[in-house]
């Protein structure tokens, strides 16, 4: 039963009276929710399709859950506008393992700490609502992956600290926000208790983002035939990664955002059955020298082509969507089926779910 479904059923209870600001919400909606679509093995439901400009096509910036067994187990990404779709897509999320950072951007990280902190408010639904004692409050961590730092400097100009790297290492993003004595959001290890019963647990796994070196993808996780494994991706000076996840036969690549120069991309990606792309751009070459530093960023259309063709992708889901690829769709499919790709082309949306194993 999906989350939302499940506490309008118990809405009605006097249980419930002094938490009814978690419940009555619900209770007269009917919609269809975004989880009843979640079937088999392993599926993909789309929170962030855009980013990082806001605009009036309503998209949150980039993040995707994944289940594993019906189960929402990884999140990939948590850009600004995630905690919504999460909110709107009915999932419960007290039991999530999985944190994937593809890079440090605000577009794919905005929204971590407030999906950690439902994570534990979900947990205590849960307790609240159970029948005779309580079960215990989470205590099991979340597990966040993400991109070393590359060394990479800030320009002299700026007066920074010569030893300051332009972006941290993924575990000095999270401590920075988390860890006892120096996070900024450090309250969440005692607040956290008070609410779920359980305790503020987390750890974190720095992957190298070499993408010169890495021709080949590491594997970060193995356990209960899930295999997650990630690679080191060009995004420019920003250290980054792409990430594959491969679950009873079926896989899914998740490119972050890169400019897919050289072959990870292509290495990654063999034989993927669904491949998430950065289509950050609508045309190959800049339309002027002032997008010179976005195109060397993301994808060129083209590129997209290139390398889902030679991996032998069998879908490709077009996502990151940006004012410039907007209304440029059909175009971008065009460079891409150009390049011989003859695979199934979709364009991501909020709240679309993709089933593996249909
Ligand atoms: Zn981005």
């Amino acid at each position: 039963m999906s989350y939302r479904k499940w506490t309008r059923s118990i809405a009605f209870t006097s249980l419930l009276t002094s938490l009814s600001f978690f419940t009555t919400a619900y209770a007269d909606k009917d919609e269809d929710l975004a989880v009843d679509d979640v079937e088999g093995s392993l599926s993909v439901m789309v929170l962030g399709s855009g980013g990082p400009v806001a605009t009036t096509a309503g998209r949150a910036s980039a993040s995707y859950l994944i289940f594993i067994d019906g189960k929402p187990k990884i999140l990939m990404d948590a850009g600004g506008g995630a905690y919504k779709s999460l909110a709107m897509s009915g999932v419960d999320i007290k039991d999530l393992d999985i944190v994937l950072l593809s890079h440090l951007h605000l577009d794919h990280t905005g929204d971590l700490p407030s999906i950690i902190k439902t994570m534990y408010f979900h947990n205590r639904i849960y307790n609240i609502t159970g029948e005779g004692t309580f079960p215990p409050g989470r205590t099991a961590p979340f597990r966040v992956f993400g991109p070393a730092t590359n060394g990479a400097k800030f320009p002299p100009v700026l007066g920074a600290d010569p030893t300051t790297t332009q972006y941290p290492s993924t575990s000095e993003h999270v401590d920075g926000h988390y860890a006892l004595n120096t996070g900024i959001d450090r309250y969440l290890n005692i607040f956290t208790r008070a609410i779920s019963g359980g305790i503020f647990n987390y750890n974190t796994t720095d992957v190298s983002p070499n993408w010169k070196s890495d021709s080949v993808e590491v594997e970060i996780v193995k356990e209960k035939g899930l295999v997650i494994s990630a690679i080191g991706v060009n995004h420019g000076p920003v250290p980054a990664l792409a990430f594959r996840i491969e679950y009873k036969g079926r896989s899914i690549v998740y490119s972050g955002d890169t400019s897919s120069v050289g072959n990870n991309m292509i290495n990654i990606s063999e034989d993927a059955d669904l491949l998430i792309y950065d289509t950050a751009l609508g045309t190959d070459m800049p339309p002027n020298d002032s997008f010179n530093i976005f195109y060397a960023l993301h994808t060129k259309p083209s590129r997209i082509g290139e390398v889902a063709y030679a991996a032998g992708v069998k879908k490709l889901l077009l996502s990151h969507i940006t004012p410039q690829t907007e209304n440029r769709i059909p175009q971008v499919k065009d460079l891409i089926r150009a390049q011989g790709f003859t695979g199934e082309i979709k364009t991501a949306k909020d709240l679309k779910v993709i089933n593996l194993h249909d």
